[in-house]
């Protein structure tokens, strides 16, 4: 016999309070009609009297989807990983490439702009994020980058992106990658037109 039986509903059965994430639930299956009817407790709920229409009776952990959802958004984006790991360093290279992965990230929609504030000499401009998945603010710093940090950081990212999703490396995809690098010329507040400033 097939056991058809709903998935684990999203509040008690009880008192109607949402089950949070992880939180232990206690099910039962009762059999009503000829068919199985779940019910789901928190531990404050569990029915102490005996249910003759108690099919059977388990103990399983609620999962949120949308905690899992960002979970996995953020376990599976190679890109959303990055930049976590240069968000948290104070390393100018970092920052940039930092900076570089917040601006695929926002293209992706994987990122919104939260804020942009001009911000002085020292901090640069500051950006504010929210990751959309994760509900996370986040900020990025623009140091005023040149042409040159923003193109180095750039090969950079692409370099641990190819790494990141072919770990293999007879298995090159930076032609995938490249399309979702923004191409220098988009940043013209920092482009250098003066041939005399390579060196930078
Ligand atoms: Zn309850």
């Amino acid at each position: 016999m097939e056991i058809k039986i709903s998935k684990c509903a999203a509040k008690c059965h009880g008192c109607e309070q949402e089950f949070v994430h992880e939180q232990k639930v206690h099910s039962a299956a009762r059999i009503e009609d000829d068919s199985l009817e779940r019910r789901d407790y928190c531990a404050d709920c569990v029915p102490k009297d005996k249910d003759p229409a108690l099919f059977c009776s388990w103990e399983t952990q609620f999962n949120d989807p949308k905690v899992l959802e960002a979970e996995r958004q953020e376990t599976l984006s190679p890109l959303r990983r990055l930049f976590y790991d240069f968000a948290d360093s104070s390393a100018r290279a970092d920052m940039a490439q930092a900076f570089l992965a917040a601006q695929l990230l926002k293209r992706q929609k994987a990122f919104r702009q939260i804020r942009e504030s001009e911000g002085s000499e020292d901090t640069g401009r500051v950006t504010l994020f929210l990751d959309r998945a994760t509900g996370r603010l986040i900020e990025t710093r623009d140091l005023n980058f040149s042409y040159t940090e923003l193109d180095e950081a750039r090969v950079l990212l692409l370099e641990k992106l190819r790494l990141l999703e072919s770990p293999e490396p007879e298995q090159p995809s930076a032609e995938v990658t490249d399309e979702e690098a923004p191409p220098p010329e988009k940043e013209p507040e920092t482009a250098v037109e003066e041939p005399g400033d390579e060196d930078q």
